[in-house]
């Protein structure tokens, strides 16, 4: 169905198919799949920033998308199934903000970058957060799990103010 017939996602209320889909060659004719617990929590994400559009800059990513992007090995973006994994953004809105969010809305791993952050509903264990300085993340492993913006200060220094 076109956008243009029903206001509505074809994922969830506010999330398409074609926001999520693996942007490799091989995957643009493949059903996209993606967490029911990740959708509902980035509707929740959404409504936290009174329904400002939550922009997925990426989404699903196969295995050698992944690979490709330099992702990790192991990571939340690749369906198996179903995808568990968002990297976000919102307009005016700052990373750690929607990290911030995120941990109040609970059960979400999050990953802040410079100019996104990375959502996941896949199990905090070792680490809870992560935070991106230049391209390498810095993990919160199983000591830094309690606060994101205490973690987040450590990591960051002057920078994360
Ligand atoms: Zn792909
Ligand atoms: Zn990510």
């Amino acid at each position: 169905m076109d956008r243009k017939d029903n206001p509505l996602g074809d994922l969830s209320t506010n999330f398409w198919s074609f926001e999520l889909r693996c942007p490799c060659k091989k995957c643009r004719r493949k059903k996209v799949l993606v967490d029911d617990l990740l959708l509902f929590k980035l509707e929740m994400i959404r409504m936290a920033f009174g329904s400002l559009p939550v922009i997925i800059l990426s989404g699903n990513r196969c295995p050698e998308e992944n690979k490709h992007i330099g992702g990790h090995p192991d990571s939340a973006h690749i369906p198996a199934p179903a995808g568990k994994g968002a990297d976000v953004k919102i307009k005016g809105v700052k990373p750690i903000d929607i990290g911030l969010a995120a941990e109040k809305i609970g059960g979400l791993r999050i990953g802040v970058a410079r100019t996104y952050c990375h959502l996941d509903v896949k199990p905090p264990r070792p680490s809870r957060f992560w935070a991106y300085v230049g391209k390498k993340p810095i993990y919160s492993g199983s000591i830094g799990n309690e606060s994101l913006l205490k973690f987040y200060k450590i990591v960051m220094g002057e920078e994360g103010k």
